[in-house]
C-alpha cells in the first residue's frame, strides 16, 4: 500500500477499497520502524490521526462527501502553527510554544479531510540547507545515513521519502522545499509568492518565504497545491482571485505543452558536479525527444542571487526575530537581573549558532550608515534578477537549472563553514528573490546511488503550465518511482 500515490490512495479511500484507518496504520508502522533513525518527525499525532480517519471511514460508509485529501496521511513542517500539539521551528526558544490558532494551510488541509500524522523537522528558523541546524533532533537521509536530507526541509522531504506519509508541505525562503526534495529523491514545489497564505507560518523572510507541496509524484504535487492555494483575508501578501486565478492544476495535468520552449543557462550551470550536470543534459534530452526546443540563453545577474540574498534574509530574520523576547513566546531566562537581561539573556540561551548569525548579519545589514551600502544595494540587485527572468521568459516558457551543485552531502561536512553552506543555494535562491514558482523532480541518480533533482522555473502564476512540463518528464521516465533503501536503516 505505501507505493499508492496520495491521490490513488484517496481514491481507494473513496471508493472503499483501503480504510483510511489502515492507511494510517501503515504509515505509523513506518514511522516506529524507521523514523528512530531517519529522524523525520519532532512530533507525531497518533491519536488525533486515527480520530480523522476513522472519522473519513465512517463517512465513506456512510456515502457522505469527502474532501479531496480524504483519509490522506500527511506531514508538515514544524514552522506552521498548529493548536494541537507544539510548534517549535526546531528552536529552543520555541520548544514548549502551543499557538492558540492553525495556520491558514493547516486549516485547508483539515477541511480537505487530510490526516496530519505528524510536524517535521527542520533547520532552526528555517535557517540552513541541511536541517543540522534542528537545535531538537537530527534527520538523515533515507537513501544513505550518513548523508543529510537537505534543509531546511528535510523532515517533511525525508518523511516523504522514507513513505512515512504520503504527502507533505514544506516552507521556502531560498530553496527549502526544493533542496531536500532534490536530496531525497522526490517532488518539491516553491509556488508563486503570493500563491499560498503564509498566515499561521512562522516568519523567516517575510518578502520570500512561501509554502509549498513536498510529494512522491507532479500529480500529488497539483493535488496539494489546489488544495492550499487561494487568497487569504489573514495574509495581506496573498493574491486574490482577480489578480490571479487559482486554476484546476490536475485538469490538464497530463496534456503535453505544445510548442514548449526551455531555456538552458549552460555558464550559470558550470558551477554544478559532473554528475549533476549530465543528468541535467539527459532530462534536456527526454524533453528533446518529447518535441521540445532548448535554447541556451544567458542570465548575468544570477550570480550575484547569493549575496543579494543573504544581506536580504537575514535583514527580514533579523526584524522578524525581535519579537522573540523572553516575553511573549516560548523560552523565558530563569532570574533575570532586570528587563534587560529577560531579552538578552532568554535570547542568548535559546537562539542557536545560525539564528544568533544571521541576527548579526541582518542587524549590522540594516544599521545605519550600511543600509545603503548593504540592504539598498541588495534589493537593486533582486531587481536586476527579476529583470533577467523577465527577459528569459519573454523566449521561453520554463528555465532548467540543478536544484543544488551537489547531490547530498555528508552529515558535517558543511556545519562548520557557513559560506559553504550558503553557496551550496546558488541555484534554488533566485526564484525566491523573484517571486516566481519552481519545481524540483527527481531525474537520476550519482554513482553513489544519491538522487539528483531537477529544477525547472516558470513565470509567476504559471504554475498549472509549470507543473504540466514537470509531468511530461515525469510520465516519460521512472525515476520517481525508485524509493530509498530503508531497510538498510533498520539495522
Ligand atoms: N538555505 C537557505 C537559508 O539558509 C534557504 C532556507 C529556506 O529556504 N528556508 O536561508
Amino acid at each position: 500500500m505505501d507505493e499508492l500515490s496520495a491521490r490513488q490512495l484517496r481514491e481507494k479511500i473513496v471508493a472503499g477499497e483501503v480504510r483510511s484507518a489502515e492507511a494510517v496504520a501503515k504509515v505509523f508502522e513506518r514511522i516506529e520502524k524507521f523514523d528512530p533513525e531517519v529522524g523525520a518527525y519532532i512530533s507525531t499525532y497518533r491519536d488525533e490521526a486515527f480520530e480523522t480517519a476513522e472519522d473519513v471511514d465512517r463517512r465513506v460508509s456512510a456515502g457522505e462527501a469527502v474532501g479531496v485529501l480524504a483519509g490522506v496521511p500527511v506531514a508538515i513542517k514544524d514552522n506552521m502553527c498548529t493548536t494541537f500539539g507544539a510548534t517549535t521551528c526546531a528552536s529552543k526558544i520555541l520548544e514548549n510554544f502551543h499557538s492558540p490558532y492553525n495556520a491558514t494551510v493547516v486549516e485547508k488541509l483539515l477541511a480537505a479531510d487530510a490526516v496530519i500524522v505528524g510536524k517535521a523537522n527542520m533547520d532552526e528558523f528555517a535557517m540552513g540547507s541541511s536541517t543540522e541546524n534542528s537545535a531538537l533532533k537530527r534527520t538523515v537521509n533515507p537513501w544513505d545515513a550518513n548523508r543529510v536530507p537537505g534543509g531546511s526541509s528535510g523532515g517533511p522531504a525525508a518523511a516523504v521519502a522514507g513513505r512515512l506519509c504520503s504527502a507533505a508541505l514544506g516552507s521556502d525562503t531560498g530553496g527549502s522545499i526544493r533542496q531536500p526534495a532534490g536530496f531525497c529523491g522526490v517532488v518539491g514545489l516553491k509556488p508563486t509568492y503570493g500563491r499560498v497564505s503564509r498566515f499561521g507560518l512562522v516568519a523567516y523572510g517575510s518578502s520570500l518565504d512561501q509554502i509549498g507541496p513536498i510529494t512522491r509524484t507532479v500529480d500529488d504535487c497539483a493535488l496539494m497545491l489546489g488544495v492550499i492555494a487561494g487568497h487569504d483575508p489573514s495574509d495581506s501578501t496573498s493574491v486574490d482571485e482577480q489578480t490571479a486565478h487559482v486554476p484546476d492544476y490536475l485538469e490538464k495535468l497530463d496534456q503535453p505543452v505544445g510548442n514548449l520552449k526551455i531555456a538552458n543557462v549552460p555558464k550559470f550551470n558550470e558551477g554544478a558536479d559532473e554528475q549533476v550536470r549530465a543528468a541535467l543534459d539527459e532530462a534536456l534530452d527526454v524533453y528533446r525527444q518529447l518535441g521540445a526546443e532548448v535554447l541556451d540563453i544567458e542570465m548575468p545577474h544570477l550570480d550575484y542571487a547569493i549575496a543579494a540574498y543573504y544581506v536580504i534574509a537575514t535583514a527580514e530574520a533579523s526584524s522578524n526575530l525581535a519579537r522573540y523576547d523572553g516575553v511573549h513566546y516560548g523560552h523565558r531566562t530563569e532570574r533575570p537581573r532586570d528587563y534587560v537581561e529577560v531579552y538578552s539573556k532568554s535570547r542568548a540561551e535559546a537562539f542557536g549558532k545560525e539564528v544568533k548569525r544571521r541576527i548579526m548579519l541582518g542587524t549590522y545589514a540594516l544599521s545605519s550608515g550600511y543600509y545603503d551600502a548593504y540592504y539598498l544595494k541588495a534589493l537593486k540587485v533582486r531587481n536586476l534578477i527579476r529583470n533577467d527572468f523577465a527577459d528569459a521568459f519573454g523566449e521561453c516558457n520554463c528555465i532548467v537549472m540543478p536544484v543544488s551543485p551537489t547531490t547530498a552531502f555528508r552529515l558535517g561536512d558543511k556545519i562548520d563553514d557557513p559560506l559553504q553552506m550558503y553557496l551550496s543555494d546558488v541555484y534554488t535562491i533566485a526564484a525566491n528573490l523573484a517571486g516566481i514558482p519552481g519545481i524540483s523532480i527527481p531525474c537520476g541518480f550519482d554513482d553513489k546511488g544519491l538522487p539528483i533533482g531537477l529544477q525547472i522555473l516558470a513565470p509567476a502564476f504559471g504554475e498549472a503550465e509549470l507543473l504540466r512540463i514537470a509531468r511530461m518528464f515525469e510520465a516519460n521516465t521512472d525515476w520517481h518511482k525508485k524509493a530509498p533503501p530503508l531497510e538498510s536503516v533498520d539495522n
